[in-house]
C-alpha cells in the first residue's frame, strides 16, 4: 500500500511539470465568459460567472491530488494522500456550512467577514470542501479558490494551531495568489482583494 502510493507521488511529481504544461496551454476560458467577480463579494469566495448558470461539476482526485503535490512542493504544507471530499453546493449551503465552521474553529465570527458574501468553504468537521454549484474548473479563478481550501484541508490535516482565525488565511491566499501569479493573474484582478483588504484577512489584529 505504501509502496503504491509512493509510486503513485513519484509518477505524479514526474508528471507535474507535463501537467502544468497543460494547464496553461489548455484554453482557459472560452472568450463569451465573463470572469467578472461580484463587487464587494468575499475574497477568496467571490467566484461567480456573471450572468450565467451553468452546470458545474467537481474536480476528479487526480486533479486534487496534483493541487497537493503543487502546494507540498511550493509550500511548508505536510503531504498526505486523504483527499477531502469536494461537493458542488448552492450559495446558501456554502454560507450555512461556513458559518458553522466559523463558530466551531473560531468560537465567533470573524468582524473582517461581515457583509461578504461566502462562495467557497472548507468544513473542518466533514473534511469537505464546497465550491460553487456553477464550478467547473476551467478557468485560473475557479482553480484558485480550490487550491485556497485545499491549503485548509491540508492545514486540517496537520492540525496545525493558529493564533488567530486571520492566521489560517495567510497561507490559504497566499498559495492561491502564487497560483494566479502563474497565469499572469493576481487576487486583485480576480477576486479584487486589493492589498489592505488582504492584510486584513491575513493579520491578527487584537
Ligand atoms: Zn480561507
Amino acid at each position: 500500500m505504501h509502496t503504491l502510493a509512493l509510486a503513485g507521488t513519484i509518477i505524479i511529481a514526474a508528471t507535474l511539470t507535463t501537467l502544468y504544461a497543460a494547464e496553461l496551454t489548455q484554453p482557459t476560458l472560452p472568450p463569451a465568459v465573463s470572469q467578472t467577480p461580484a463587487p464587494a463579494a468575499e475574497v477568496n469566495d467571490s467566484f461567480r460567472v456573471a450572468g450565467r448558470q451553468q452546470a458545474g461539476h467537481a474536480p476528479s482526485p487526480a486533479r486534487l491530488t496534483s493541487i497537493v503535490t503543487w502546494l507540498t512542493t511550493n509550500f511548508d504544507l505536510a503531504p498526505s494522500d486523504a483527499l477531502p471530499e469536494v461537493k458542488l453546493a448552492p450559495a446558501w449551503l456554502i454560507t450555512a456550512r461556513r458559518n458553522r465552521d466559523v463558530l466551531a474553529t473560531q468560537g465567533q465570527p470573524s468582524a473582517t467577514d461581515s457583509g461578504r458574501e461566502t462562495v467557497a468553504v472548507y468544513d473542518t468537521t466533514e473534511r469537505t470542501i464546497y465550491l460553487p454549484e456553477d464550478w467547473r474548473g476551467e478557468s485560473p479563478a475557479e482553480i484558485s479558490i480550490l487550491v485556497h481550501e485545499m491549503v485548509h484541508h491540508l492545514q486540517t490535516l496537520a492540525g496545525t494551531r493558529f493564533e488567530c482565525p486571520q492566521a489560517r488565511e495567510q497561507l490559504a491566499y497566499a498559495a492561491q495568489q502564487r497560483w494566479l501569479e502563474l497565469f499572469g493573474r493576481n487576487l486583485e484582478e480576480d477576486f479584487q482583494l486589493d492589498p489592505f483588504t488582504l492584510l486584513v484577512t491575513t493579520r491578527c489584529m487584537f
